[in-house]
């Protein structure tokens, strides 16, 4: 069922449940107290009728005097005196229930209705018999309104249903407005048209947030897209250029017949082609392999100082004259803070192409790694004195197989910072990076330690 029909059910039944109470509420108490008066009327009038008839004193006179001049008569009055033998349902000509009887045996004012026609009786005692005093009179007024109360309780209940109905349909239909404009334009937004965005609406209610979490959502998207797509189209290039080279000189090798020094060039061409060929499928592997959650690799705890010492010589076993100085002045002094729960594996590697490509691109300069413990994070910054990364090329070079346009002369194939990048991701931190061409580069690996 929709939500706006969902919406008005619960508001037509809720509406309902309120005034159909309060309804009754008024009807009962209404009903109570309305003929309360009248009843006291009836009773004066058994208690005048008993005093006049049954008891022989010097007043009677006077009351009923009284009776004639002050108190009128009511429509239909008539009163009934009951010998002891009467006192019972069906031993007297009046048709009332046994209860009210009873009651009356019991000494008690005895009160009964039937529709419009009242009833009230007493017990009396004179001195030869006993007798009940019955007096019935209609009300007129009472119960008049009492049935109009009626009436205009249940109109009024039915048209306030009706009138909840609407304003509960209206009232949702209003409020879900809004959402079926993002549902329609949702539907809209297929693969080929990612750039589509929702109209975002002034304001902070629900609604606009959740078409800005959409638009949020469609941005990662459509980067998520781009990033596969050229990923894709450069990764058969990398992967074709060394293969094509090898066949290449496979055929020459062929023609050229054998010529001893010909073929060792080939060979060794062959060989640093394959090598390529191996060293882009391993980091593809990694990258593939560090996308994955993290949850099927080890996990375990890491003291980052010790790690960064292991780094430090095995970045030196392949740039031997790179200086690379830790700088840990700004160490927590709790030793506690520098073990992190980390994939020891892959943060080593993601570390270590940063130390490499800053002991690389600065040909081999002093490169300082700086650890510190800030507002919750273990940030480990390396920083160089090289060549830097020109100003268009910052944005772009964690995109798989970027390569900024000074490197030339170094050695790469543009995979180590994703796949660090990756890896930083998995552990929950983050990367920042700040560069100058020709000055020099600090890479800060953020990592959360708690
Ligand atoms: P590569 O194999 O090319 O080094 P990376 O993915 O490690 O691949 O780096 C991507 C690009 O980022 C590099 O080609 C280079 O242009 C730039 N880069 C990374 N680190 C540095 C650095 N310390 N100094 C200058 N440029 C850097």
């Amino acid at each position: 069922m929709e939500i706006a029909k969902k919406i008005t059910i619960l508001f037509a039944i809720l509406s309902a449940v309120i005034i159909g109470l309060l309804s009754g509420f008024v009807w009962y108490f209404s009903n109570e107290f309305a003929f309360e008066d009248f009843y006291k009327r009836l009773e004066t009038r058994v208690n005048i009728t008993a005093q006049t008839q049954l008891f022989e004193n010097a007043n009677n006179e006077a009351y009923a005097e009284l009776r004639n001049q002050y108190l009128e008569r009511l429509p239909s009055e008539r009163s009934f005196i009951l010998q002891a033998d009467q006192i019972s349902a069906g031993s007297n000509k009046l048709k009332l229930p046994q209860s009210f009887y009873n009651k009356i045996k019991t000494g008690k004012t005895a009160r009964y209705r039937q529709q419009n026609q009242f009833y009230a009786g007493r017990y009396f005692k004179n001195k030869d018999h006993a007798y009940a005093v019955i007096v019935t009179a209609k009300d007129p007024f009472g119960f008049r309104e009492l049935k109009d109360l009626q009436k205009i309780l249940i109109i009024g209940f039915f048209l306030s249903l009706i009138l909840s109905f609407v304003v509960g349909w209206r009232f949702s239909n209003y409020m879900l407005s809004p959402l079926r404009n993002i549902i329609r334009s949702v539907k809209k937004i297929k693969a080929e048209n990612l750039h589509i965005r929702l109209d975002v609406k002034q304001g902070s209610d629900e609604m606009s947030q959740l078409a800005e979490t959409f638009n949020n959502m469609l941005n990662r998207l459509e980067t998520a897209f781009e990033t596969q797509n050229n990923f894709i189209s450069n990764a058969s290039h990398e992967l074709r250029t060394p293969l094509t080279i090898i066949s290449g000189e496979v055929e020459l090798a062929m023609k050229t017949g054998q010529d001893p020094e010909k073929q060792q060039q080939t060979l060794n061409k062959i060989k640093e082609e394959t090598e390529r060929l191996e060293h882009i499928i391993t980091s593809l592997l990694g990258l593939a392999q560090s996308g994955f959650n993290g949850k099927n690799q080890p996990w375990e705890e890491v003291r980052m100082d010790e790690l960064l010492w292991d780094i430090r010589s095995t970045v030196n076993q392949v740039y031997p004259n790179c200086r690379i100085e830790i700088d840990f002045s700004n160490l927590p002094e709790d030793e506690e803070l520098l073990t992190l729960k980390v994939n020891k594996n892959l943060i080593r590697l993601a570390i270590s192409n940063v130390v490499s490509n800053a002991c690389k691109y600065s040909d081999q300069r002093t490169v300082v790694i700086r650890i510190e413990h800030t507002r919750k994070m273990l940030s480990i910054a390396v920083v160089d004195q090289g060549i830097g990364i020109p100003e268009n090329d910052v944005q772009h070079i964690f995109e798989p197989f970027y390569r900024a346009s000074n490197t030339n002369d170094y050695k790469g194939y543009g995979v180590g910072l994703p796949l660090t990048l990756n890896i930083v991701r998995m552990h929950r931190g983050s990367i920042a990076i700040k560069s100058k061409e020709g000055s020099g580069t600090e890479i800060k690996i953020l990592l959360p330690a708690f």
